[in-house]
């Protein structure tokens, strides 16, 4: 796991994740970025702040109807608003987003994956981009390279069996947990896609699935 974080790191450098000027603002594009690409996550983040909603406070004021449309770009908007209102309630129970985020990390993943539509891998993205806890983020990408590699034999292995791949080798630190998971999203779509682009790939020399020709 070391060394193929350390070639992916070589390729792509830095990837500065997670973007978001406040912890807030890091669990809400959680929410929003389920099941839909980054840049329309962008747009739904532009115009809640540019509504100066973007803030516990100002979003809990807003009706249902008026969330909804601001959150709109995300898609599946009406959802994501539900799931945006639970969270504010979750939040509002401890007192603010420091509140909520301080509790213990089991305690916060079990409140979080309670709400309705956040599954492991939104709580988990909170936990560890928001709240700074040491819990590696699993996704399809994740599973996908994993598979190709041949370091999982199921790509349909569950959550926590290949979060459990990371976590057992990998050092306990956040920090590294957070670039580990932006880097092997960047592979996903720059190399890894779902037609491999295996020419020219870092991970090439270690993948047992490397074809010249990225001929699956
Ligand atoms: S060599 Fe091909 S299959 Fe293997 S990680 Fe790279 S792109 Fe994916």
């Amino acid at each position: 796991m070391v060394e193929i974080y350390q070639r992916l790191l070589s390729a792509y450098g830095p990837q500065g994740w997670w973007p978001g000027e406040s912890r807030f603002e890091v669990m809400v594009g959680a929410i929003l970025t389920q099941a839909t690409a980054w840049r329309n996550v962008e747009r739904a983040i532009e115009r809640l702040k540019a509504a100066g909603a973007l803030s516990p406070e100002k979003l809990a004021s807003l009706s249902e109807e008026e969330l909804a449309e601001l959150v709109r770009p995300a898609g599946f908007f009406r959802q994501k608003t539900r799931r945006l209102r639970a969270l504010l309630r979750l939040i509002r129970q401890h007192g603010d987003v420091e509140g909520l985020l301080s509790l213990p990390a089991g305690e916060l993943r079990r409140k979080l994956l309670a709400l309705p539509g956040i599954g492991p891998e939104t709580a988990d993205s909170i936990l560890l981009y928001a709240a700074g806890y040491p819990v590696f983020v699993v996704d399809a990408y994740t599973k996908r390279i994993l598979h190709r590699l041949g370091l999982l034999p199921d790509e349909k292995a569950g959550y926590e069996e290949v979060q459990e791949l990371f976590e057992k080798e990998l050092p306990r630190d956040p920090k590294l947990y957070g670039e580990y998971h932006a880097l092997l999203v960047r592979h996903a779509k720059d190399h890894c896609r779902t037609r491999p682009r295996c020419p020219g790939c870092p991970l090439a020399p270690v993948c047992k699935s490397f074809k010249g020709q990225g001929d699956f």
